[in-house]
């Protein structure tokens, strides 16, 4: 399997090492140069694997020889073995045609955990064979955090460094972090903001001596092997409701149009999937850019929603360069252009052409809060201020298919990316009810945390970082 940029001026790499680069050299995205395509035969084949057996399937297809399909297995295994479901990605019916996956059910109660319990696997595996080890380092205004910290604790060739903005965290998600025991997990409580977090990283990076010194790595949401494990659970659904013999549509909360992304890459491989329903909260760039073909920066709103609280949206740049069948000379073009104005457009034959696989819609915080109420009192769920979004998306999507004269017969799943009891006051406001943590994290609030104070400032930063890799020298 061969990984090209889109941008098209990084050397071309294998699955090992753009999972290790992350971010390619030229500023593009890792992406397969061809899709691994799978017959019906081969769909109709993966029916009966539960879930490990099915993530080792379908991410050894994006593996290709980076791994060997035994130790992939183990990966998987180490990956996924504590989760707190069975299924791994149980599925529950709302109604007739809607059906909703919870993908909460791993260490930090959010879909992250799907994705990045496996990258920290693959960066153990891959490390220790090149006998290295290396440094992540990362910015977060809660969620995300959590998740990297519970997939790479206790890894003993990566250290991580998560900055958050000291005091801006909700205590839940502070608890989520700091209270995690690992010796390769430092905490570090910036004095400013998210964004003062987010520029300090950044200058790391920047540093290149530095960089070296301490092989800075990053595991945001544009590395591939998180997409790829993402992929395995558009096939699980589609798989338990009747595929490949039966069309299906899903619905997802976005934000960095990663998990969205995930689900069109399921549908280039062959997975029957109809539509890809996009939900945002009011920071609409996408369903804008969905609706009109203009994707235009306005700046951020906070919502009930705030891991969707995105000014751009990071992965988006894969399917643009799907969409513009490969083209990286016209990409740069319209990336320039979107780094200087804010804004491109396309044209409108690939408008049309994205909106036969998307559809999009959008929510304010009232209707979140409307929403989980109404689905309260008619299934009985409570579903988070994120997931609601992908849920009343498909409820709009559906209603117009049949508006449009269409088939309003395909089933919809609509992905649940957080457990209720991380937005507790969202659904207190909704409802009227007090949820309350799951069992697992019930004794975070009693937990001894380790977390370092340090300034806003690069220098104290730096020496932070060079302090500890000197104490573990010796
Ligand atoms: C990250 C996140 C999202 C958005 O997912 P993207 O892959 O960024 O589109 C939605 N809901 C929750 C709870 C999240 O943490």
């Amino acid at each position: 399997m061969k990984y090209i940029s889109t941008r098209g001026q990084a050397p071309n790499l294998d699955f090992e090492n753009a999972t290790l680069a992350g971010l390619a050299s030229d500023g593009g995205l890792y992406i397969p140069d061809k899709w691994p395509c799978l017959s019906i035969d081969e769909i109709r084949a993966l029916q009966n694997k539960n879930y490990p057996e099915l993530a080792t399937a379908i991410i050894g297809l994006f593996v290709g020889q980076s791994v060997a399909s035994e130790e992939l297995g183990r990966l998987v295994s180490n990956a996924y073995g504590n989760f707190s479901h069975d299924a791994i990605v149980p599925l529950k019916q709302l109604d007739d045609k809607l059906f909703f996956m919870e993908l909460f059910h791993g260490p930090t109660l959010a879909f992250k955990d799907y994705a990045l319990q496996m990258l920290g696997q693959f960066f153990q595996y891959f490390l220790k064979k090149n006998r290295c080890s290396c440094t992540i380092v990362g910015a977060t205004s809660g969620d995300t955090g959590s998740a990297a910290i519970a997939g790479l604790r206790g890894l003993s060739a990566v250290n991580l460094f998560m900055l958050h903005p000291r005091g801006r965290v909700s205590e839940v998600q502070r608890r989520q972090m700091t209270t995690v025991q690992g010796e390769n997990i430092h905490n570090l409580a910036v004095e400013g903001t998210f964004d003062d977090c987010q520029n300090l990283v950044k200058a790391l990076f920047n540093d290149s001596e530095f960089r070296q010194r301490h092989s800075l790595s990053a595991v945001n949401s544009i590395n591939w092997a998180r997409i790829a494990a993402q992929v395995v659970y558009y096939f699980k659904a589609a798989l338990v409701l009747g595929a490949p013999d039966r069309e299906i549509n899903f619905s997802v909360p976005t934000g960095n149009f990663g998990n969205v992304l995930a689900g069109y890459v399921a549908k280039q491989m062959g997975l029957p999937i109809r539509k890809l329903i996009i939900g945002s909260n009011q920071n609409d760039i996408l369903t804008r850019f969905f609706e009109t073909g203009v994707m235009e920066k306005t700046g951020v709103t906070p919502t009930l929603s705030p891991s969707m609280d995105i000014q751009i949206s990071s992965n988006f740049e894969r399917y643009l360069f799907e969409l513009l069948a490969h083209d990286s000379d016209q990409l740069n073009h319209i990336m320039a252009s979107f780094n200087e104005s804010g804004k491109f457009t396309i044209d409108n034959s690939l408008l049309q052409k994205a909106q036969q696989s998307f559809g999009a819609y959008r929510m304010d915080d009232k209707q979140i809060k409307t929403d989980i109420n109404q689905i309260y009192k008619s299934t009985g769920e409570i579903i988070d201020p994120h997931s609601i979004i992908g849920v009343s998306a498909a409820k709009n999507s559906a209603e117009n298919t049949a508006k449009n004269g269409l088939d309003p017969s395909l089933p919809t799943v609509a992905i649940g990316t957080a457990h209720p009891a991380k937005f507790p006051q969202a659904i207190k406001l909704a409802t009227g009810i007090d949820v309350t943590l799951p069992a697992r994290l019930r004794d975070l609030m009693n937990m001894e945390e380790k977390v370092e104070n340090v300034d806003n400032n690069l220098e104290s930063i730096k020496t932070r970082i060079d302090c500890f890799a000197r104490i573990h020298e010796v």
